[in-house]
């Protein structure tokens, strides 16, 4: 490593350490080249954190392990993807929705990924 005039010695440990001083220019570059390599890092975790909330449990989510629902087989991840409440008849919400209504379980909702044993093809 090259030494400059700018750059300078500490006694460290019996030994001499020497540490570059950055100039202001260098300084910014630094600085900029950070901020560039820190941006998409921040920008992923954002998006991620909006895919969480948007899948986020409801309040008033069914409870699987209610009576209603173990009456059903209710589960909030079905174990076949070609049935869940999103292609059922009685989804009450977008197929992109990540929850919706179902009128068996009024005042509820059921997760998109869900399934229970009244599962109906929707038409
Ligand atoms: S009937 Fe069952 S599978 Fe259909 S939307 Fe309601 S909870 Fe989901």
């Amino acid at each position: 490593m090259e030494v400059r005039p700018q750059d300078g010695c500490v006694p460290l440990n019996g030994q001499i350490a020497t540490f570059q001083r950055l100039t202001p220019k260098e300084n910014a570059m630094q600085t900029r080249r950070k901020f560039i390599q820190i941006v998409p890092v921040a920008g992923a975790a954002l998006l991620a954190g909006r895919e969480v909330l948007a899948q986020a449990r409801p309040a008033d989510a069914l409870d699987p392990k209610s009576p209603q629902a173990t009456g059903l087989k209710y589960v909030e991840k079905t174990a076949n993807p070609a049935q869940k409440c999103t292609n059922c008849q009685l989804y009450q919400a977008k197929a992109t929705d990540p929850w919706g209504g179902c009128p068996l379980f009024a005042g509820k909702k059921v997760a998109g990924e869900g399934w229970c044993s009244a599962w109906v093809k929707k038409a």
